[in-house]
């Protein structure tokens, strides 16, 4: 589906839910596409994408940023503390904050580099033993800590269980943002951004919707 198409959908969501026109964001979830796909993105003037992993992103964006300016690129996949400076230098947000040690190690780069990406906490919803994030009965304190380490937590971000309804998980995760004051939801994919928006997402993470299946690996 075109990049055109996907916006559209999103701009229809937002009226059905009466939302503004534009508070919701597409980020473009690129990992593991052919880069010809990409670059067709890049060139309808689409700004914003999603990668999973450091290592990939580090690989192929840097080019790219020069080639097209003003991209915006997120993580969205799990961040280990090793490459957590890294991280700091490529992306202009993480969604995937999710334990102690990985905040107090941001916040140390934060302070020695001065700035730091805006950031999403990770909520396991589902309690799925497999998936990162917090335990939702764990969140409120995990937000009070990064806040006390003074980091620019923005919103909170979920994968809902695959084989569950995820407008359970969109509520959960909208609960939790409102009583602790953030105001950015990182929620909705290919199958459900539709949804997600009706529960208040302000950024919908769609890959294979965009850019067709993904590549193996
Ligand atoms: C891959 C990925 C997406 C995009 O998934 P699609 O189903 O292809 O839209 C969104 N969020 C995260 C965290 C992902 O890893």
């Amino acid at each position: 589906m075109s990049i055109a198409q996907i916006k559209e959908r999103i701009a229809r969501a937002e009226r059905g839910a009466g939302r503004p026109a534009g508070s919701v964001r597409l980020i473009a979830v690129s990992k593991k596409q052919p880069e010809a796909r990409v670059r067709a993105v890049l060139q309808e003037g689409h700004r914003l994408f999603g990668e999973n992993r450091v290592q990939e992103a580090a690989g192929k964006w840097p080019a790219w940023c020069e080639e097209f300016p003003g991209v915006e690129l997120h993580l969205l996949g799990p961040l280990q503390t090793n490459k957590a400076r890294q991280a700091l230098g490529l992306f202009d947000a993480i969604h995937s904050l999710d334990r102690p040690k990985l905040a107090r190690t941001l916040a140390r780069l934060a302070q020695e580099t001065g700035s730091c990406p805006k950031l999403f906490i990770q909520v396991n919803t589902g309690e799925e033993p497999q998936k990162a994030g917090v335990l939702p009965q764990e969140a409120d304190a995990f937000i009070a800590e990064c806040r006390g380490l003074e980091l620019p937590i923005i919103g909170l971000m979920c994968i809902p269980p695959v084989e569950e309804e995820p407008s359970l998980h969109f509520a959960l995760l909208a609960k939790i943002a409102e009583r602790n004051g953030l105001s950015e939801l990182s929620m909705g994919m290919s199958a459900d951004f539709e949804k997600a928006i009706a529960f208040g997402a302000t950024h919908v993470r769609v890959g294979s919707a965009i850019f067709g299946a993904r590549e193996n690996g």
